[in-house]
């Protein structure tokens, strides 16, 4: 089960499933590991452990057949269903996630939303209804929701993720630029969009500034 997949094999799987969907957009029927390997920036030996793990084998005289492959990757990742996945803080980052993923993933889809803006509370907003914090526990055990994304202000993120926690949620992608502590059986993914900037325009300055030296200058 998936339980005992490492973490980095789901990414990675997540990873080759989206190369997979170009090479069926442009019409390429097989794929050797090593060709996957190079698209996705690991090793070739990498990809065929990754593809034991779900099951499939490709032919070493045609390699993976990538439908097949993107199949066998769909039903290991996703639920039989579609899963439900809530929101919160439905703010500029929150409303563009929401606008982002409707009708993008059908079987993961953010159904409902929560905000502590008296504005927002009860407004339907791009699709979801916004409901209070202090519901979360009915939204969340009625429709049956694991899954949630956190996108508000630093300073709020820990007290809502213990209360999400505690409405049943046992898995939150987090936004905010901050650290969050769960207990073990949550699983959290954050995402510093802030550090990712910075680093890359850290590296870029770095590369211009490589580039501005004279080649022969350069050992
Ligand atoms: P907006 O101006 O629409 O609020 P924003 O992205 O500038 O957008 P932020 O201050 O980043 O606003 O907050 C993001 C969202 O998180 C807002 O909708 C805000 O109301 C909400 N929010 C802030 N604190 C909490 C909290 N404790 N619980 C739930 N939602 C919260």
């Amino acid at each position: 089960m998936a339980a005992s997949v490492p973490t980095r094999t789901i990414g990675r799987l997540s990873l080759y499933r989206r190369l997979l969907g170009n090479l069926i957009a442009d019409g390429v029927e097989h794929v050797y590991s090593h060709q996957l390997a190079t698209m996705g920036g690991v090793t070739a030996a990498q990809v065929r452990r990754d593809m034991m793990s779900v099951g499939y084998s490709g032919s070493p005289k045609r390699g993976y057949e990538v439908t097949a492959l993107a199949g066998s990757i769909g039903n290991f990742l996703d639920a039989s269903h579609s899963e439900p996945v809530a929101l919160v803080g439905v703010g500029n980052l929150g409303r563009a996630i929401m606008a982002y993923f409707a009708g993008r993933r059908p079987r993961l889809t953010i159904t409902a939303a929560f905000d502590s803006d008296p504005y927002k509370l009860n407004r339907v907003i791009l699709g979801c209804r916004c409901h209070a914090l202090s519901e979360a526990g009915a939204v969340i055990g009625q429709l049956g929701i694991m899954t949630a994304i956190v996108t508000v202000p630093a300073s709020a993120a820990q007290d809502v993720a213990d209360q999400l926690v505690r409405a049943g949620i046992r898995g939150i992608l987090n936004f905010a630029p901050i650290r969050l502590r769960v207990r073990p059986g949550v699983y959290v993914e954050d995402i510093d969009m802030t550090m990712s900037l910075e680093k890359v325009a850290y590296f870029a300055r770095q590369n211009a500034e490589t580039r501005s030296i004279p080649e022969a200058a350069v050992i």
